[in-house]
């Protein structure tokens, strides 16, 4: 790729970044979950270019980002009634619904299946961006397959000198990707989980079933129906190791490992019993914090030069569910059974 001038822009100049959205060029802007790697999402040629500064496989479908609920209508061909009582409950909010796409969602963004993936976010900042240029199709704006990126630290690491500009708007509050829910099927099913969580989800529109790639890795020649879902993902360039059983046998266990360049993922509860290097991710059970810190913690493993990296396999409870299946993949689906 030709390496170009990437412009860091303050809150202030969002007007300025709007312009270079409507010439067709990328933004990379905060939103409350990740950071996105944002383009027109009706400009095709823009959007593919998302694709070859990401190294994004073109099979793998991105979400349209709007400012008002109302701005879905032209997106989608049917906005069904737990559609609509899903975006009333979380919209603005880091949920993400996928429906049948109307026919101005260009081939790129919805990589050429039948559907579209809409979302609007809580952040300011990406919300006033949206406002002054258009509907933004965004990915996360890491480079495929790293860890998702949730400072201007980690979009710099990552996408200086591949884009036009990034929106510094400081480090983002959710910390994993947006919950995904597909309605263009039967009946709702969770793709991928995130801040909203899947309890949340039952409350608002009564069952909704769990794809099996939220906990599983797909089998040989199953088709994923998250396309995201079967790639190799939030990886850190260390092996993470995850260990499944209760913390003191986790603790025994990474005290009797004897490794040199070994780290440990751990809770801010076992930080003084632990004999190797740690970097915690937040209480036990404050699975909200867990997420904030996840994407960074695998980061920073790799800035210290950790070749491994073992960490607790976490509940599935709430917002755990969104950690256990960041960190399932980050560990390439191997857990250990402690006991
Ligand atoms: P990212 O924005 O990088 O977090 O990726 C967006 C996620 O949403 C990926 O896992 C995609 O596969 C998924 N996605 C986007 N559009 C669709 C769609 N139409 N059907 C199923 N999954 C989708
Ligand atoms: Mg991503």
């Amino acid at each position: 790729m030709k390496r170009m001038k990437t412009l860091l822009l303050s809150p202030g100049e969002i007007p300025l970044a709007a312009e270079i959205i409507k010439k067709g060029g990328l933004v990379a802007m905060p939103t409350e979950t990740v950071y996105g790697l944002a383009a027109d999402a009706l400009n095709g040629q823009a959007v593919a270019n998302i694709f070859k500064a990401k190294g994004r496989p073109m099979d793998n479908p991105l979400i349209v980002h709007i400012s008002e609920v109302s701005q879905i209508y032209r997106l989608v061909r049917v906005f069904p009634e737990k559609a609509q009582l899903l975006a009333q409950r979380f919209w603005p909010g880091p949920l993400t619904i996928i429906l049948p796409k109307s026919d101005i969602i260009p081939a790129e963004v919805s990589a050429g299946l039948d559907t579209v993936a809409v979302r609007c976010p809580s952040d300011k900042n990406a919300r006033r961006l949206i406002e002054l240029s258009a509907p933004l199709a965004a990915p996360s704006a890491n480079l495929s397959g790293s860890p998702s990126p949730t400072t201007l630290r980690h979009v710099l690491a990552d996408m200086n000198g591949r884009i036009d500009a990034i929106i510094d708007g400081g480090d983002c509050e959710v910390g994993v990707e947006s919950t995904v829910i597909t309605l263009a099927g039967e009946k709702p099913r969770l793709l991928r989980p995130g801040g909203i969580t899947l309890e949340q989800l039952r409350e608002t529109v009564g069952e909704v079933e769990v794809d099996p790639a939220v906990m599983n890795p797909l089998k040989s020649g199953e088709k994923a129906a998250s396309p995201g879902m079967k790639y190799k993902h939030y990886s850190p360039k260390a092996d993470v190791v995850l260990l499944r059983g209760s913390r003191d046998s986790f603790i025994s266990f990474v005290n009797s490992v004897n490794e040199k360049k070994t780290a440990v993922l751990c809770y801010d509860e076992d930080m003084q019993r632990l004999e190797l290097p740690y970097i915690s991710i937040g209480g036990a059970e404050d699975y909200c914090t867990q997420a904030n810190r996840l994407f960074s913690a695998l980061r920073e493993a790799d800035e210290k030069g950790y070749d491994r990296v073992y960490a607790h396999c976490p509940d599935t409870q709430g917002v755990g569910l969104a950690v256990y299946n960041r960190m399932i993949r980050a560990a390439g689906f191997e857990v250990i059974e402690l006991e």
